[in-house]
């Protein structure tokens, strides 16, 4: 009896750094695993060859900038039975959504020798703004364990096993004491999505939100909470404007702050 056909999987890169895609080349340990049950059928930073679709999951890095991307991320959907957006370009519109709260064609006009060639959108737009997204994973980059849980929950038909609370917990599950309240260290811990282990509070640096907000974050509150530990307003629009500048509540939190 011939073997069944392994399930297709699809890498794509949009408006990116291409470090999420890195997160899963850097699967060391487990990468063999996943090569055995599922076929990497498009993959342009790691393979040549590229197998047509449909695809059983598509992991999606990179924002929306551009009029050719727009169409293109509706062809992939077409194509993918799940799509997944990975990282802080797909979920939020990445570090290039800071253009979002300036005129591009004002950008465009200082940072180009001959903007005419440049086709941009006005915006930087995270996929699920364009199409369907099954899931978000967020961080950037991501981090590689959560990705293996979202790639086997998938080939499992079970919802991925990420968990939506704020990286305050990640502390306290690890023991440490909170910096924000120990020491007055302004942090964005509160109101970031776990992922990384508090990894920055664990070097006594405030968490500076590169996970995007967790799934319920008080922005407004946080950052009045900064500000009693003696934060400028600007400095604070400037931290929640970092690489989740475009996710929702961090946007509307610095926009109501300018
Ligand atoms: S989310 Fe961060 S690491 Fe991932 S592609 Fe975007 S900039 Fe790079
Ligand atoms: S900035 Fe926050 S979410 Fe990012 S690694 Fe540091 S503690 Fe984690």
């Amino acid at each position: 009896m011939a073997d069944k056909p392994k399930p297709k999987l699809a890498v794509w890169k949009f408006g990116s750094c291409s470090g999420c895609q890195l997160a899963l080349l850097d699967l060391e340990d487990e990468l063999l695993d996943i090569v055995g049950v599922v076929d990497i059928a498009h993959f342009p930073e790691a393979t040549r060859a590229a197998v047509n679709g449909p695809y059983d999951l598509s992991l999606v890095e990179g924002s929306i900038t551009t009029p050719h991307d727009a169409e293109r991320i509706q062809k992939v959907r077409r194509e993918s039975k799940f799509l997944v957006a990975v990282g802080a370009c797909a979920t939020s519109g990445g570090i290039q959504a800071l253009r979002n709260f300036r005129d591009v064609k004002e950008l465009v006009s200082i940072v180009y020798a001959t903007p005419e060639y440049i086709s941009t959108l006005d915006k930087s737009t995270p996929v699920g703004e364009h199409v369907h997204v099954d899931y978000e994973l967020r961080g950037c980059p991501i981090n590689k364990k959560q990705l293996v849980e979202v790639i086997s929950a998938f080939l499992h038909g079970r919802k991925p096993n990420t968990p939506p609370h704020s990286v305050c917990i990640e502390c306290k599950q690890s023991g440490m004491p909170c910096i924000m309240v120990t020491q007055g260290v302004p942090c964005l811990g509160p109101v970031t999505h776990a992922g990384c282990g508090a990894l920055c509070p664990s070097y006594n640096r405030g968490c500076y939100g590169c996970f995007g907000p967790m799934e319920t974050p008080n922005a407004e509150s946080l950052s009045r909470q900064w500000e009693r530990l003696g934060v400028e307003n600007k400095d604070i629009i400037r931290a929640l404007r970092t690489f989740n500048a475009g996710a929702e509540a961090f946007r509307k939190e610095s926009e109501a702050r300018e």
